[in-house]
């Protein structure tokens, strides 16, 4: 099934096309509670052909690990699959171009929750502007393709590095996406 939500070929976007070295598709159970959501590729990711590989990618393990969680149990993808030239954000114009692939693995996923990386995926998902800080660690409901998704939004990992201040809202996030996945307290409380 995870050969079904492989992009191989795309040339949607022209300019990202140019920029890439690969397609960086989403890693991860195509069956996991939690899906990740982060902006687009940087460089040690379009190299590696994985979503946050380079020093995000340490950040957010180390969240998962003191979550009680383990990255191979969770699924991670971007909005946007091809790295845009020099890290810029993704425009609405490749946000688009992109986004039938992400909803087709939201739907195939199905997860319990899924879990907005950084101001980009929030908005792109909730379809609105987000405060990321101030809501970070909030969920809400967004329409996804016709189906209600729960979305826990969150800042981006990379925010820990500058700011040291995020660290605490960033694990105390994952601590509640935690929560959503089997074992979790949420999940438990399902059972009763
Ligand atoms: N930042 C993102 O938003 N996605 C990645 O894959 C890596 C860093």
């Amino acid at each position: 099934m995870d050969e079904q939500l492989r992009v191989t070929d795309c040339e949607r976007c022209g300019g990202l096309v140019d920029s890439r070295s690969r397609i960086v598709n989403g890693v991860g159970p195509t069956d996991a509670d939690l899906l990740f959501v982060g902006e687009a590729p940087g460089a040690q990711e379009d190299q590696e052909g994985e979503p946050f590989v380079g020093r995000s990618g340490d950040v957010l393990d180390e969240a998962l690990r003191d979550a009680g969680l383990a990255r191979p149990d969770v699924r991670i993808t971007n909005c946007v699959r091809c790295r845009p030239p020099e890290n810029r954000d993704p425009t609405s114009e490749e946000l688009e171009n992109c986004r039938g692939y992400l909803e087709t693995e939201i739907d195939r996923v199905d997860p319990e929750v899924i879990v907005t990386l950084g101001k980009v995926p929030s908005e792109h998902l909730l379809e609105r502007d987000v405060a990321v800080t101030s809501e970070a660690g909030e969920l809400f409901d967004a329409q996804v393709a016709g189906e209600t998704r729960r979305v826990l939004v969150s800042v981006h990992p990379a925010a820990t590095l500058y700011d040291r201040s995020q660290e605490a809202t960033f694990a105390a996030t994952i601590e509640r996406a935690g929560e959503f996945t089997d074992g979790g307290d949420q999940a438990r409380l399902g059972e009763f």
